[in-house]
């Protein structure tokens, strides 16, 4: 039998509803920033739950503290279907409507800690372009990490739902697109780091062209053999260096919108 984590005890219509969200002012920077409030009655079992799931990514060898730090913050029940939250906090995918599927929180983790790269430890990554919102979780998280992200979504009915679901944490760096993001998002280039939520036959040209020299692409692709895996192009001013990392399994990189 597999052990679910006891959360959340019951979360009601009444008690998830959006609340007052609390304002913080940082006492290092000075600067106002917003605690999204929890569901009453869930909140310290949900952040005792995600305390666990950074502690056991922490086992599995993601060591930068910006990524742990992120994924301890961002409550990833609001991003599932209510049926779902029980789950929220397993390493596991799980569905988000229209066929497509929000990441393990590993899989999470180990892109985001490769976008950061080598990033002087503590500060942040400059503009992130995100293929693929899904249902804004990671748009969350890379909040966290980078000074603006714009999350580009193919699927008008996820977009919406992305929307819904970050509103409530006001995140003034996300900006969320609604298109094809094979094409990139030519008015945000150039991007310190693209991070893909889908798998393509290659990376799209756009992309390379939209990042800035310095900066990293992250992205599953298919690589000779047929697997999938995940790809990773580093820019510099001379060349575009490229490795193949580990066999991941992620949706179609599909083009248009619908
Ligand atoms: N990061 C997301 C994961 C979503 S799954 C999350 O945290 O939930 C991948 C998403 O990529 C799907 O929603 C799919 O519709 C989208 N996608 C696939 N091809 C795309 C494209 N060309 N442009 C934009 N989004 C795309």
């Amino acid at each position: 039998m597999t052990r679910r984590p006891g959360f959340p005890a019951q979360l009601g219509p009444s008690q998830a509803k959006p609340q007052q969200p609390q304002r913080a002012v940082s006492a290092r920077t000075g600067v106002s920033s917003v605690t999204p409030l929890r569901p009453q009655g869930v909140g310290l079992d949900s952040e005792a739950v995600r305390t666990r799931m950074v502690t056991r990514l922490a086992g599995q060898g993601v060591a930068d503290p910006r990524v742990l730090g992120a994924l301890g913050r961002v409550e990833r029940h609001r991003f599932v279907d209510s049926a779902l939250v029980n789950q929220a906090y397993e390493d596991t995918s799980l569905p988000i409507g229209l066929g497509q599927t929000i990441s393990k929180p590993s899989v999470v983790a180990r892109m985001v800690e490769l976008l950061l790269g080598t990033t002087p430890g503590g500060a942040r990554l400059g503009r992130v372009l995100e293929i693929g919102t899904g249902c804004g979780y990671q748009a969350a998280v890379l909040a966290q990490v980078a000074t603006e992200v714009y999350s580009i979504e193919r699927l008008r009915g996820l977009h919406d739902r992305a929307r819904e679901n970050l509103r409530p944490l006001r995140l003034a760096n996300v900006h969320l697109l609604f298109g094809d993001g094979m094409e990139g998002f030519a008015k945000g280039a150039p991007y310190a780091g693209i991070i893909a939520a889908a798998g393509g036959e290659a990376v799209p040209r756009a992309w390379v062209d939209q990042l800035a020299v310095g900066g990293r692409i992250i992205a599953p692709t298919v690589v000779p053999g047929g697997r999938q895996s995940l790809m990773l192009l580093e820019k510099t001013a001379t060349e575009v260096r490229r490795s193949i990392l580990e066999t991941v399994h992620f949706v179609p990189l599909k083009s248009g919108i619908a």
